[in-house]
């Protein structure tokens, strides 16, 4: 198995097509440094998915066994996991997957779409046939990729079974793709998302705020939001931008070179990149940890008044309510804006505050700025995520 699949993937088997990226430049992706990309042979994956039907078939038999049906409901799930020989990763994510109903599939790693389209088919059609039950698979897939894969080429991924592909756009702003060494253009993004909307295969455009840092965060937004009014994608999910030690962008931060946004101006250029996205029906979705306002999600168009509302009332709120806010969504004590309302979870989260500023006062002689709380946030955010 790969090492990452999209959050909305979580009840997905996980299959490997490809290992690691093809492209691996980018400044803020750490996943697959070091690592080399390889294609594994149609008949090495379709060994995997025969692997898999033993694993699933042997998982059906216990349970008609235990008188279940053939149902993998949790007493299933308990006692085949119980079993020696049952311990490994494979027959975890095996199990797992048909507790949830076995219909999802991710194809891993990076940039599966780089296969040449016969074998993608092949591979779709074996899993498929062995598991008549899929009916979701879905894929990332580079832009650049996707840019020079014909409509053609993508209906028969589809009619294959390929429903969605997960595309990582993260900006539509040029300098900031050279920057950031995305390896694609926004014209290119353009024709990728196009491609794939008229292929009829379902499309997920990542935008990654906080990516143009405080120098572009206007641009950023207001150039992802156009190249996605050209496209009009199913889905536009949020993924902020965390700065790893372990990604390149790491070493432009240490340089002085490129400062992340605080949270407050990210929301800003939320608000304002929502504000751009014009005439698309696109569901906007925040499924990930390191969002702030994970509420901020809704159907394009009736839903943006909704999403902006939340973020202005965010913004209205004075400066100690929003730390409070952001304290508590980042050590993951509360998750919408009501949740501070909460008492209990007020007398959580004042204390930790006030722990770093008394350090604080300790290490330097004084309180501790909005700023640097934050950041003292961010580190314990590191654990958590
Ligand atoms: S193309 Fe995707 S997986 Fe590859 S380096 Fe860039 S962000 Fe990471």
């Amino acid at each position: 198995m790969g090492p990452i699949r999209p959050p909305s993937e979580a009840q997905s088997l996980l299959i490997r097509v490809t290992r690691n990226c093809p492209w691996n430049q980018c400044e803020f992706c750490h996943t697959y440094k070091g690592e080399t990309f390889s294609i594994r042979s149609v008949e090495e994956v379709q060994k995997d998915i025969d692997q898999i039907k033993e694993i699933a078939d042997e998982i059906r038999e216990l349970s008609w066994r235990m008188g279940q049906g053939g149902r993998i409901d949790q007493t299933v799930l308990r006692r085949f996991l119980s079993q020696p020989g049952a311990k490994s990763a494979a027959h975890q994510m095996v199990a797992g997957w048909l507790y949830f109903g076995g219909g999802q599939v991710f194809l891993q790693d990076g940039n599966s779409l780089m296969r040449k389209t016969d074998d993608l088919v092949a591979i779709l059609r074996y899993l498929k046939e062995k598991f008549p039950s899929i009916q979701r698979i879905t894929s990332y897939g580079r832009a650049r990729t996707l840019a020079k894969k014909s409509v053609e080429e993508l209906k028969e991924l589809r009619d294959a079974g390929l429903t969605r592909i997960h595309i990582g756009m993260e900006t539509g702003y040029d300098p900031l793709l050279q920057y950031m060494k995305k390896g694609v253009t926004a014209k290119e993004q353009v024709i990728a998302g196009r491609n794939v909307v008229a292929s009829g295969i379902s499309l997920s455009e990542y935008f990654m705020p906080g990516l143009g840092g405080e120098r572009w965060w206007r641009e950023h937004a207001v150039d992802s939001a156009r190249v996605l009014n050209q496209i009009d994608p199913d889905f536009i999910r949020l993924r902020t931008l965390y700065v790893r030690p372990n990604m390149p962008l790491h070493r432009k931060v240490e340089k002085g070179e490129f400062t992340r946004p605080a949270d407050d101006q990210i929301v800003e250029e939320i608000r304002l990149f929502l504000d751009t996205l014009d005439g698309i029906q696109s569901t906007v979705v925040s499924d990930h940890i390191l969002n702030l306002l994970e509420e901020v999600q809704g159907k394009l168009p009736g839903e943006k008044e909704k999403m902006v509302g939340i973020i202005d009332r965010y913004l209205a709120w004075p400066a100690e309510k929003r730390l409070q806010f952001k304290v508590g969504r980042r050590l993951g004590y509360l998750r919408n804006l009501e949740d501070l309302d909460d008492r209990n979870l007020q007398l959580r989260v004042d204390p930790i505050i006030q722990e770093v500023h008394r350090s604080f006062r300790q290490e330097h002689g004084r309180p501790a700025s909005d700023g640097e709380i934050e950041k003292e946030i961010q580190v314990l955010m590191e654990n958590y995520i």
